[in-house]
């Protein structure tokens, strides 16, 4: 085989807690992690000479190693190679074909990164187990664990800590992205994670989960960025209530923004929120989507992966 594709899905949160902050910088926290239908096109094909060559289709994003897609692939190459099981001398082309918004809380580097791992591992058939991409994924970044098994679960610790969850019951998204730049640096810097008033109920949220209750989950939706990202970027408000007011049953901002999501039951109303964002100029980029479930075998059950 000289050709593999590879689709990366973007994630939103239905759930974000930040229960601390730990002496080292990082903090800790609780999120419901779920895999939406929006996704970038991986093309891999295998070179005769060494080296990873990585073209996109978005200008503004790096080809080289400041990309996700080409770190993840230069540390499979590095592991693999070493051991044998991929033959030196062989190289990749990645083409990336971009539709994740950028820089909007919904993990696109962190899937591309994941991709690569899936990609290469059927290309160049080195046989790596999902645990240890996850291993070697950890270290490029606290999502990519998830990424490479996607569906619903719950992260914990800095968010590598991962239990697999059921589907959530069957519901359609709108998704939007406001077209500005949030630093989730910023983000986290400007949270004060010990003055935190409420919490949301991210128990619940899994055992709603567990039940099948859409209701259990929507009305348990809850993001404590939303305080530092909310109040420095009101269009965020705007587009929650936008979609509130076509009759979402929530709506809630993914990560630490920009981008809001809104749970419908009914396609119109997702449709005609879309709509409605779109004519009001709050997001240049809108999606009518639903959650995505990847294939068992990508996320053997129980298999529950943490750095420890
Ligand atoms: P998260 O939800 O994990 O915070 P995000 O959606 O906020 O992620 P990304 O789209 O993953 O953010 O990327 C953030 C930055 O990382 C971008 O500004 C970009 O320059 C850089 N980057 C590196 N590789 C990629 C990639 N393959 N796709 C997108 N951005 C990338």
């Amino acid at each position: 085989m000289d050709c593999v594709k590879r689709k990366a899905y973007a994630k939103i949160n239905l759930g974000l807690d930040v229960l601390r902050r730990r002496p080292d910088g990082y903090h800790e926290v609780r999120m419901v992690m779920q895999t939406v239908d929006i996704t970038d096109l991986l093309t891999f094909r295998r070179t005769d000479r060494p080296g990873i060559l990585l073209r996109t289709d978005k200008e503004e994003l790096p080809s080289g190693k400041d990309n996700l897609i080409y770190r993840a692939a230069e540390a499979v190459f590095r592991e693999q190679t070493q051991c044998g099981a991929i033959p030196r001398g062989q190289g990749v082309e990645i083409i990336l074909e971009k539709r994740i918004p950028i820089a909007a809380g919904m993990a696109g580097g962190s899937a591309d990164a994941a991709a690569v791992f899936h990609g290469l591992n059927e290309l160049f058939g080195p046989g790596m187990s999902l645990s240890d991409m996850q291993r070697m994924g950890v270290k490029l970044g606290a999502d990519i664990p998830y990424c490479l098994m996607g569906g619903t679960a719950l992260a914990e610790g800095i968010g590598e800590k991962l239990r697999a969850l059921p589907e959530p019951p069957r519901a359609v998204l709108t998704v939007a992205k406001p077209d500005i730049d949030v630093s989730t640096k910023f983000v986290y810097e400007n949270l004060h994670a010990d003055q935190l008033k409420e919490h949301p109920d991210i128990d619940g949220m899994v055992q709603a989960i567990r039940q099948g209750s859409l209701e259990g989950v929507t009305g348990r939706m809850g993001n404590v960025l939303e305080t530092v990202t909310v109040r420095a970027y009101p269009v965020i408000d705007q587009i929650k209530k936008t979609m509130l007011g076509e009759g979402a049953e929530n709506a809630l901002m993914s990560g630490s923004g920009p981008s809001v999501f809104g749970v419908f039951r009914q396609r119109e109303r997702a449709q005609a929120a879309a709509e409605q964002i779109r004519r009001a100029g709050l997001a240049g980029e809108v999606f009518v989507t639903e959650f995505y479930s990847p294939p068992r075998m990508q996320r053997p059950a129980g298999e529950d992966f943490s750095l420890e």
